[in-house]
């Protein structure tokens, strides 16, 4: 048994999963803000990818650490219940292999943002600027 109420551990696991934070609206906000344009959870992909560059062919894809599984403190599962995270969430990162597979099958570059990657200031500093610099290289490579 859950040592939590249903209600209580889904305000946990919402805390959890940075919807407080909300992750893909920092990297939305500072590619808006450095000029890119792009099309946001476009129902037509696989998987709806969270920013779409057109321009750049790119799909960028902002996981929440916990849903996703990421291999970090934040993507730590809860000792309760085990089993049931463990599922959930190898369906959700199998889910993510193949939207990533199909993705890249219709000629997109897939580029993976971590919550953790964008959930400090100092890592925001660190992985968004490299983000802008990794789009520009790829329309440079379009030019040649
Ligand atoms: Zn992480």
């Amino acid at each position: 048994m859950d040592i939590y109420s249903k209600k209580k551990r889904s305000e946990i696991m919402s805390k959890i999963s940075g919807k407080e934070t909300k992750p893909e609206i920092v990297v939305r906000k500072y590619l808006h803000s450095n000029g890119f344009r792009f099309r946001k959870n476009d129902k037509r992909l696989p998987g709806k990818p969270d920013i779409l560059l057109p321009k750049y062919k790119t799909a960028i894809l902002v996981h929440g650490c916990f849903w996703h599984g990421h291999e970090c403190k934040a993507g730590k599962l809860p000792e309760t219940r085990k089993e049931f995270w463990i599922n959930k969430i190898s369906s959700t990162k199998k889910r993510d292999l193949r939207n990533i597979k199909q993705l890249k099958e219709l000629g997109w570059i897939v580029i993976v943002i971590w919550q953790c990657e964008v959930k400090t200031k100092a890592n925001q500093e660190m992985r968004l600027p490299q983000l802008v610099k990794q789009l520009k290289s790829l329309q440079i490579m379009d030019l040649n």
